[in-house]
């Protein structure tokens, strides 16, 4: 399978403190990777280095075979490195096909105007994205009166409409009843199959991770001590150590 993202030996220090220690690991295209560890184990000081909000202590972030270590947040987006963005503020008044339409606008690089007639603009290929996330019949309700599984479900369209090549979603069910859980990453793991976009994330469900994820990786400490499918995952000695007491990590796989 086809690299698209390629992290080495990657290093991230709060005052000597190293949240991040010696990571090294590649996600292929079209593969949805999952991103475990207890809290604090530095997941998203991993995921704000690949986005470009965090500056690598030291190491290196390979992009589609670029060098992308350091580079700016709107630079790595540009490239195609997506990701969810919470639907706050003004855009909470506009309706769910507004949000959709905007995103697209600014896809194309088309000057936000309120003119109607920009409004007709990209309403047919607006409405393609909220089907992707079954939402078409919501969308023309403002966002403000949306149940929260469903605004996820919105973030998920408005990030796709950028067209990324890579997705990258920490924690993306925060907040959410298991049932809407499981049918969020049911989705995601369907555009994944679909559309051949890669997916790394990080969840605590450990019945959403064993259910979707093609390859999961556990964090500790800052160190990687697993990087493989659910069976290898779920033998490695170290793993079980990790988990032990929590006891789900096991008892729920679903592929046992
Ligand atoms: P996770 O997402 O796996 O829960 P984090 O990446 O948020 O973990 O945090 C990893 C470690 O780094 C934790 O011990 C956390 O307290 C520490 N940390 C995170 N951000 C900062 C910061 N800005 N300054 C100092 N320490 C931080
Ligand atoms: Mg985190």
């Amino acid at each position: 399978m086809t690299e698209i993202l390629r992290v080495e030996n990657l290093r991230k220090s709060y005052d000597g403190f190293l949240a991040v220690n010696g990571v090294s690991f590649s996600v292929a295209q079209g593969e949805l990777k999952a991103l475990i560890g207890p809290n604090g184990a530095g997941k998203s000081t991993c995921f704000n280095m690949l986005m470009g909000q965090l500056r690598p202590t030291s190491g290196q972030v390979f992009f589609d075979g670029e060098n992308i270590t350091g580079h700016k947040p709107r630079d790595i987006w540009r490239r195609g490195v997506g990701r969810t963005f919470q639907i706050t503020g003004t855009y909470q008044s506009m309706t769910v096909i507004e949000n959709v339409q905007m995103a697209l606008m600014s896809h194309h690089r088309k000057i936000f105007s309120i003119a109607p007639r920009a409004w007709k603009l990209y309403r047919d290929e607006a409405f393609e994205f909220l089907r992707t996330v079954a939402m078409e019949e919501q969308a023309d309700r403002p966002c403000s009166i949306l149940a929260y599984g469903d605004l996820k479900r919105l973030e998920l369209a408005i990030a796709l409409c950028h067209r990324p090549r890579l997705l990258l979603m920490d924690e993306p069910t925060a907040g959410m009843a298991p049932s809407a859980r499981i049918e969020l990453m049911q989705l995601t793991a369907d555009i994944v199959r679909e559309q051949g976009v890669s997916v790394l994330f990080t969840e605590h469900d450990m019945d959403v991770v064993f259910a979707h994820s093609h390859h999961i990786m556990v964090l500790n400490r800052g160190e990687l001590i697993a990087d493989g499918n659910a069976a290898q995952v779920r033998n490695n000695p170290q793993v079980q150590e990790v988990y032990l007491g929590g006891g789900t990590l096991f008892k729920e796989d679903s592929h046992a």
